[in-house]
């Protein structure tokens, strides 16, 4: 009897063994992937990290390793330096410049002009490791030159002000998508906070100034990222762009109903026009509460993958703009896990390869292409804009005329959004302001 227990015994310890040796292996193989196509992540909030306990100085950032340096050691917000971010073999981060829906109709431009100066503060202070990149093929080449391609997503529509000749500027400076909203509806979109029980939607999608704002980044090739905005604007955005869309940091909307996920006709017609939704790690868009695993993750992924297709899903965590991870996605470090764990799962190195970055090249190739756009659109009396359409958008502004909002393009910020007047941003409070909605 003692001789079977024994038997057994060694048996289950065998097996253990053999599993560690393959589990070992797979992040051995993900590892190899990735030096060989480049890990790009659609969306980090670091900067406004670097806002809220810093004020922006970087003088005395320690970026290199971060895990022993107040008050980065110990907040639940951080988990990103450059020393994990090679642990975890991060060839290529879209940088978050994020503005808060407090500044809306208020410094929300200025505010949006401050992080992508910050953001490009940082890759100059660090010219060994980082480099500024505002293209597919930067990535490609950032990648084999073993530095990190370093690139700006601005995160909320109200940072361009309501004007495409802001939006043009950002792009000038860099930002390669724009998130249309964050968790406030802007005069020309709703976002996903419309879409929750009780809430009435505000336009019920993206208004024409909306899509005009849509075709204007398609002219740019600048990326559209759906993250955060409604049901609605998603499926109008898509009907409305040239190009393919993203979604920065999102996840499948059938195994966790937050609004700020994807629902499954909505990845159907991301499926048709091309798009990639970079999957989110924060725990209440993947399990809908605190914990969650690495394993859910991966099968946020799998449904995805599912329903649009292999040639649409990517990552897009969320490190640092979320107080919460999964088990075993700890920090910056832990993607070559999340890989392994998808080819014990079954996927080929192919789809791996796809999954990591070659999905989001090919879209960010697809958008970079020129797309024969009248400019600047609304000035074109077509199918999108009418005469009575600029009228009806200029008239209760004194002196201007429809060629002048033509030009600037801007839409009048609405009389109740200039009423809201909630008092400006307030910039000199250190580490009070609260994040809403990651
Ligand atoms: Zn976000």
């Amino acid at each position: 009897m003692r001789m079977v227990v024994g038997i057994m015994v060694l048996g289950q310890l065998l097996t253990r063994l053999l599993l560690a040796a393959h589990a070992g292996d797979r992040l051995a193989a993900a590892r190899r992937i990735l030096r060989d196509v480049p890990l790009i992540d659609g969306h980090n909030d670091l900067p406004w990290n670097i806002r809220k306990f810093l004020k922006n100085q970087l003088r005395d950032f320690r970026f290199d390793d971060l895990r022993e340096t107040h008050p980065w050691s110990r907040s639940a917000w951080s988990h990103t330096d450059l020393r994990r971010l090679r642990e975890g073999m991060v060839a290529a981060q879209f940088w978050s410049a994020y503005v808060p829906c407090s500044s809306q109709h208020l410094d929300s431009v200025q505010l949006a002009l401050e992080q992508i100066d910050l953001i490009r503060r940082l890759v100059n202070k660090h010219p060994q490791s980082m480099v500024l990149v505002s293209s597919a093929d930067g990535i490609e080449r950032a990648h084999k030159d073993g530095r990190l391609a370093s690139l700006i997503g601005v995160e909320g529509g109200h940072a361009v002000g309501a004007s495409l000749a802001v939006l043009r500027m950002l792009y000038e400076l860099g930002a390669r998508y724009l998130t249309l909203t964050h968790t406030c509806n802007t005069p020309w979109a709703d976002c996903s906070t419309a879409d929750e029980p009780g809430q009435v939607p505000h336009i019920g999608g993206l208004s024409n100034f909306g899509k005009n704002i849509v075709l204007e980044m398609n002219r740019l090739g600048m990326m559209v990222d759906l993250s955060h905005v409604s049901v609605p604007t998603m499926l109008d955005a898509m009907e409305a762009s040239r190009a393919p869309v993203i979604f920065s940091h999102s996840s499948a909307h059938a195994l966790c109903n937050s609004s700020r996920n994807v629902p499954d006709h909505a990845l159907r017609l991301l499926a048709q026009t091309g798009g990639i939704v970079m999957v989110s790690f924060y725990p209440h868009f993947i399990s809908c509460g605190e914990k969650s695993t690495l394993q859910d993750v991966a099968a946020h992924i799998n449904h995805i993958r599912k329903i649009a297709g292999v040639d649409h899903v990517g990552i897009g965590a969320g490190y640092d703009g979320i107080n919460l991870t999964p088990a075993g996605l700890e920090d910056v470090s832990k993607y070559p896990e999340l890989f392994a764990e998808l080819l014990a799962r079954g996927w080929s190195e192919k789809d791996i390869r796809k999954l990591a970055g070659l999905n989001l090249i090919r879209v960010f190739k697809a958008v970079e292409e020129e797309y024969p756009i009248p400019w600047p659109p609304c000035c074109q009396v077509n199918q999108l804009w009418t005469i009575s359409d600029l009228i009806k958008h200029t008239n209760h502004v004194s002196g201007l005329d429809p060629c002048n909002f033509c030009s600037v393009g801007v839409l009048p910020i609405p009389d109740t959004a200039a009423a809201v007047g909630k008092g400006s941003y307030d910039r000199g409070r250190d580490g009070t302001f609260r994040r809403g909605n990651p």
